[in-house]
């Protein structure tokens, strides 16, 4: 059986991400002393930031204040994200990573938006097809980018019905699954399960 060029760089991909992962697992994240767990909290942030290709690194801290089942959030004031102190506690460290994951992605989106709107800006300015060309072919998700723009400043729903149907949760919560599956090679959660089928091809890219 042959095997494509693209599976074999999934699977190169899927090896590299698995060794990042398994440091989050029990047998290993248990055995850490707090300052080994801050050096691969940090390890792991420089890595997503380059998987992510996000320019400006976010900060990262823990609070005790966050409202109840909110495992962490990402403020783009600040460009800061924010983490539910007990998931430090726990055992095992892969919640951890994939809450990192999912407010990393919400700063992908962010950057992603920006972006766009600066290249709707220039594409209004020249109005031959060869720049309109050009700005499709350097904006490809100018329209998730539209949805995500409205979804962030204007209807954001934080908690309740709505909260996972909408653009940039439901974005997240899909990168969130394709994340698991690639370090741990499975989905803890199961309302992500249930979704990453549905995902799984739109975001096979990953
Ligand atoms: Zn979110």
């Amino acid at each position: 059986m042959s095997t494509s060029l693209w599976d074999q760089v999934i699977k190169i991909k899927q090896e590299k991400l698995r060794s990042v992962g398994d440091k989050f697992k029990k047998r290993n994240w248990g055995r850490l002393s707090t300052d080994e767990k801050s050096n691969q909290i940090n390890a792991f942030m420089d890595f997503m930031i380059k998987e992510l290709n996000i320019t400006n690194r976010p900060t990262l801290s823990f609070s005790t204040s966050l409202e109840k089942d909110v495992a962490g959030e990402y403020d783009p004031h600040r460009n800061k994200i924010i983490i539910a102190k007990p998931l430090l506690c726990k055992k095992s460290g892969k919640e951890l990573a994939l809450t990192i994951g999912h407010e990393l992605r919400h700063a992908y989106q962010r950057q992603l938006y920006r972006n766009s709107e600066g290249l709707k800006i220039a594409s209004g300015m020249y109005t031959t097809a060869e720049n309109r060309i050009l700005y499709y072919i350097n904006n490809p998700k100018g329209e998730p980018a539209t949805e995500w723009g409205r979804n962030m400043f204007i209807s954001y729903i934080s908690e309740g019905p709505g909260y996972w149907e909408q653009p940039i949760e439901e974005d997240a919560h899909a990168y969130e699954a394709i994340l698991s599956e690639m370090l741990f090679g499975q989905n803890y959660r199961k309302e992500i399960n249930k979704k990453l089928k549905k995902f799984r091809n739109k975001y096979l890219k990953f």
